[in-house]
């Protein structure tokens, strides 16, 4: 039987890594809403809608209409990759100047409703385990598996430090858990779609978990 699988949680608790493993095990479609979120913020700052201490936010809800997102099945990498209009925009909406204005993006109802409607359509009767932060709770209430991820802070810059080192991107600790505790707090305490563990989710804490046992466990609650 096919289901829906939503994963949620706190930001660089490994949700991808596992959405990506379920997809690949179990042949399902993987869509990951925090791509959608980070396009849509990459976009406001090419236009300058947004900076370190300035947020045009009519701007950008003039211009939602001119963001399209599509994501394209690469199949060399077995995942699909972020579209923004027509371009290929994987790497530049993984820099850390992206994700610390991401989460202020996300706090717009307007992009919000944009983005949620796109993914409930893309997931709509499918084998789907799809990621985000309002899966569970918004998007799709009705999911039979939720998973709700958390580890602690030090713990998840420390892994985001590592990935953003292999990837040659000069950034410190520091930094990078300044940037893990400000979008939680974001996250948790906008207004529209705040951050929350659904009623009937899962919740994993991955601390002291590895990616294999944190999948195998997943696994077992599919088969139960
Ligand atoms: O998952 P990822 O960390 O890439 O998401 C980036 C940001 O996008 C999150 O910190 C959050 O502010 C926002 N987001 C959201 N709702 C989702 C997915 C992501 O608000 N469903």
């Amino acid at each position: 039987k096919k289901i829906t699988i939503a994963i949620d949680g706190f930001s660089s608790t490994g949700k991808s890594t596992l959405a990506k493993q379920l997809a690949k095990e179990l042949e399902y479609v993987y869509v990951d809403t925090g791509a959608m979120y980070r396009a849509v913020a990459y976009f406001a700052m090419q236009h300058e809608f947004i900076g370190a201490d300035f947020f045009d936010k009519a701007a950008l809800i003039e211009s939602l209409p001119k963001i399209q997102l599509e994501f394209r099945y690469n199949a060399d990498l077995g995942f699909a990759e972020m579209y923004l209009n027509g371009e290929n925009v994987e790497k530049p909406i993984r820099t850390i100047e992206v994700s610390s204005f991401v989460s202020k993006v996300a706090e717009v109802s307007e992009v919000r409703t944009k983005l949620v409607e796109q993914q409930q359509e893309m997931g709509t009767n499918k084998a789907i385990v799809m990621d985000g932060r309002d899966i569970g709770t918004v998007v799709f209430p009705n999911a039979e598996l939720k998973i709700f991820m958390t580890a602690s802070a030090e713990t998840r810059a420390q892994r985001r430090f590592y990935e953003l080192q292999q990837k040659g991107d000069n950034v410190s600790y520091e930094d990078v858990l300044k940037n893990v505790v400000e979008r939680d707090y974001i996250d948790t305490h906008r207004e529209d779609s705040p951050l929350i563990i659904a009623d009937d989710a899962i919740e994993i804490d991955n601390s002291y978990l590895s990616r294999e046992e944190q999948f195998a466990a997943v696994l077992e609650l599919i088969n139960d």
